[in-house]
């Protein structure tokens, strides 16, 4: 016990010994030399509600699997939004240093940065198998990681939905026309083209919707798939579900982590995190991909009226959008270095998955009865 105690006082960060028992201390071999490693313990914001386990997942994923890689000498524990912070501070949380780390979407906070809407999703930009491409092997990652130092913080890939749906609305949406004056919950870039299309943009965390759409103080919202709108109860409130989510064809959620809090980590705990924030962002995508379709089914028979935006919006979108990053790319030069090279990337990746995912999914896909 002397030992443990010792190992406890002397490690940083430490407020317990209860992970020490798993390790079984000895004075020899390979166990004393894994315990030279120091307890850390942190904190995790984020902004999501624990009832949505699939998204709140990503932050759990990370934790537990730190823990596990770590023996529990290095574990984190994850909050929802609200227990800490509340659900769009996470990033203010991560750079004051209230929280080690975070697990948010970078699109939350354009206010700070507009280019952080690259991290996570653009208006008619990447689909999530193109945005990882983009993220890991596209120079995307070192790109945000360089806009989030001037915070304080380093961010990693820690999740993705998939392409969204389009949202709920109270009433059909045929025109361009009919947009005008909707009160609608959509964050990020695609927020302020809706803007641009006559909507008055309103944004709130995931476990407020519901109320707000259901109370009538907004006409519209839009959260992320069938599985995640149905646990929110979105199809309670609106009736008519909208497809596809053009601002969010493969939105990332990231992990972020404060800067000066990194840098004391061990380099073992470093990778042990940015492994564990891999395997998030992958099995993120897997869980959504493999339950959106039966929570779609379930929707559907409940009453839910399906509805594709009509090739007008779409069109009227997608304009607006392309106007949007031109402008932005004017007026700010981050946002310019990080759109151009983004924007070269895109057009390389969409020629190339005109070929091999496309055909296939035109003929595969769209065909299948
Ligand atoms: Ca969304």
């Amino acid at each position: 016990m002397k030992r443990r105690h010792f190992l406890a006082n002397t490690a940083i960060g430490a407020t317990t010994t209860a992970a020490l028992g798993a390790c079984s201390p000895t004075k020899t071999g390979s166990v004393a030399q894994t315990n030279s490693q120091p307890i850390v313990r942190w904190r995790m914001a984020t902004s999501w509600p624990k009832s949505l386990e699939t998204i709140f997942g990503g932050a759990e994923t990370i934790c537990k699997r730190v823990g596990e890689m770590t023996n529990g000498r290095f574990s984190i524990t994850p909050f929802a939004a609200g227990e800490l912070v509340p659900g769009l501070q996470v990033l203010d949380a991560v750079q004051a240093g209230t929280v080690q780390c975070g697990h948010t979407a970078g699109y939350y906070y354009i206010g700070k940065n507009p280019a952080l809407a690259f991290g996570t999703s653009l208006p008619f930009g990447l689909n999530a198998q193109q945005q990882n491409a983009w993220l890991y092997h596209g120079g995307g990652l070192e790109a945000m990681q360089k806009i989030y130092a001037d915070f304080g913080v380093i961010n990693f890939p820690a999740g993705n939905t998939g392409t969204q749906m389009g949202g709920w609305f109270k009433r059909e949406i045929k025109s361009v026309a009919d947009l005008n004056g909707l009160k609608m919950r959509i964050p990020g870039l695609g927020g302020e083209v809706m803007s641009r299309l006559g909507v008055n943009v309103q944004v709130l965390p995931g476990g407020e919707i519901y109320l707000a759409l259901d109370r009538g103080a907004i006409d519209a919202a839009e959260w992320a798939t069938p599985y995640d709108d149905e646990k929110l109860g979105l199809h309670k409130a609106a009736q008519f579900y909208y497809y596809p989510g053009w601002w969010e064809p493969g939105p990332t959620l990231e992990a972020q982590v404060n800067l000066a809090e990194w840098q004391k980590l061990p380099k073992e705990y470093q990778e042990i995190f940015k492994t564990a924030a891999m395997e998030a962002n992958l099995n993120m995508l897997s869980l959504y991909d493999a339950l959106n379709r039966q929570a779609l089914e379930r929707l559907l028979a409940g009453g839910t009226k399906l509805i594709a935006y009509s090739p007008e919006i779409m069109q009227a979108a997608q304009k607006a959008s392309l106007e949007l990053y031109e402008q932005n790319a004017a007026k700010d030069p981050v946002f310019k270095q990080v759109y151009e090279q983004w924007k070269s990337f895109r057009e390389e990746i969409y020629k190339w998955n005109q070929i091999n995912e496309l055909s296939f999914d035109n003929f595969a896909v769209a065909n299948d009865t």
